[in-house]
């Protein structure tokens, strides 16, 4: 019997089982970031205790920091103080950290695979829910609680659920206008917000082994979303040409070892898997969020779901909420803010789908547009090539790298009862900073078709 991916991963990383059931796993990268540590070193300080593994983890500065004006002290003396703390913290115990002055800066989940520290067959730990991203390169990353940060720093390993691996398979060609975006966005509408809890998710088949690594991160990304405890796609020649170079990837001879290595650890053919779900990707149209989970999505021609016994409440709960009328369609549906960005959408990839949709266009009066890279490089990049000239005439603001309105922890965030199109990933209530804030989630083109129709359109009308 075949091994998965998890599976040998799982085996070469284990310290040892625990009595709990759990398994304790050694952690080949720890990336951490201001918002998760502060306690974290703080309870290391309390017991005297060092980072058992300074050089396997890395800092970046990315949840609180202003995309504007990022002068210190920040505005926001709690932000200052988390990234104060940072600062001091990863001084103290040795750590490196990108911060704002840095080129390497940005969020912790572009940053990672960008600089090449994120590799196949590595254990990674953030604290972060979307550290199920660094599994585009065959890792399995885990996000992780401040408790949980702190046993990684303090042993660079953690006590781990068993989990068990579905298989998901996308096989065929995506239309125009349908990109990884709406692939996970139909994956968690199709298998439930917690369908996947227990799990890890094994993506593959003919669409995704064609997607480049940006898309793979999208997919990978939400898995969380999707209640997964991890997801990953294989490691091939598309993630080692992705790696090559980088800087913190192997260099020469070394390279090619860790391509023989990093081969190896793919699932094999004959793996066993707990479950196999298949997707037609021709089937998947541009998908939009119309309720308070990322699993209440519809087509972008389809109508909003109408609330029906049975359902515990949960679509009348969302439309109240929404301010949505079951039955309407999705498209039309009136926002008053755009935004691109977020550890979902955030790469260069992502930013010229939504400028070749806006370039030559305008911003709808009355919304208010956001177009946030999701690192220093990728910003730097995007002005290289005049995407940030294309933004701005368009009517739209180019701000500087963060998570900016993701989760609203810095001053971007919705304003009262705002509704907000989002290339994020989630859109929970208040998730963007107003308690009455509405989300509409959805892939950067669809969002830059509108921001410039100022409501719900179908991009692939534009493109
Ligand atoms: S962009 Fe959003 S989900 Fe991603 S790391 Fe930042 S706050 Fe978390």
């Amino acid at each position: 019997m075949g091994k998965t991916l998890l599976k040998k991963i799982w085996d070469l990383h284990t310290v040892r089982p625990l009595s709990t059931g759990q398994t304790q796993l050694f952690i080949g990268l720890h990336l951490i970031h201001e918002v998760t540590t502060p306690q974290a070193f703080d309870m290391l300080r309390a017991r005297d205790i060092g980072v058992a593994f300074p050089q396997r983890t890395f800092a970046t500065t990315d949840h609180v920091i202003p995309t504007l004006d990022q002068a210190r002290p920040f505005a926001d003396p709690l932000a200052e103080a988390m990234l104060s703390a940072l600062e001091q913290n990863c001084d103290e115990f040795g750590i490196p950290l990108w911060n704002l002055d840095s080129a390497r800066q940005g969020i912790v989940h572009v940053i990672g695979p960008e600089l090449g520290l994120t590799q196949p067959g590595m254990t990674i730990a953030c604290g972060d829910s979307h550290t199920s991203t660094h599994g585009a390169l065959g890792a399995v990353a885990l996000g992780i609680g401040t408790s949980q940060v702190r046993d990684v720093l303090a042993s660079q390993s953690l006590a781990i659920d068993p989990l068990k691996v579905r298989r998901i398979v996308v096989n065929g060609t995506l239309v125009p206008g349908v990109f990884a975006k709406d692939v996970i966005l139909e994956i968690i509408n199709r298998l439930g917000v917690k369908g996947g809890v227990g799990h890890a998710y094994e993506y593959g088949g003919t669409t995704i082994d064609r997607m480049s690594i940006d898309e793979r991160h999208t997919v990978c990304n939400m898995s969380i979303e999707g209640g997964a405890r991890v997801g990953y796609v294989n490691p091939d020649d598309i993630t080692f040409d992705y790696l090559r170079g980088r800087p913190f990837a192997p260099k020469g001879d070394a390279f090619d070892r860790a391509v023989n290595w990093w081969r190896s650890m793919a699932s094999d053919a004959a793996a066993d898997y707990d479950d196999v779900i298949e997707i037609d990707a021709g089937t998947i149209e541009p998908r939009v969020t119309w309720g308070i989970n990322p699993g209440q999505s519809v087509g972008v021609s389809e109508r909003i779901p109408t609330a029906v016994g049975g359902d515990n409440g949960a679509v009348a709960e969302a439309l109240d909420f929404m301010g949505l009328t079951g039955g309407a369609p999705i498209k039309g549906t009136r926002i008053d803010v755009a935004f691109v960005g977020s550890c979902t959408n955030s790469r260069l990839s992502d930013l010229r789908e939504a400028a070749r949709v806006v370039k030559g266009q305008r911003v709808a009066r009355h919304v208010t547009a956001l177009a946030v890279p999701g690192s220093q490089a990728v910003r730097v990049a995007a002005e290289q090539e005049g995407l940030d000239q294309v933004f701005r005439e368009s009517g739209f603001e180019w701000r500087g790298a963060g998570c900016s309105m993701c989760l609203a922890m810095n001053p971007d965030r919705l304003d009262g009862d705002q509704v907000c199109a989002s290339s994020s990933n989630r859109n929970f209530k208040g998730r963007q900073g107003s308690s009455t804030g509405r989300t509409l989630l959805m892939s950067p083109a669809m969002v830059a078709a509108a921001a410039v129709a100022g409501e719900v359109a179908d991009v692939r009308d534009a493109v």
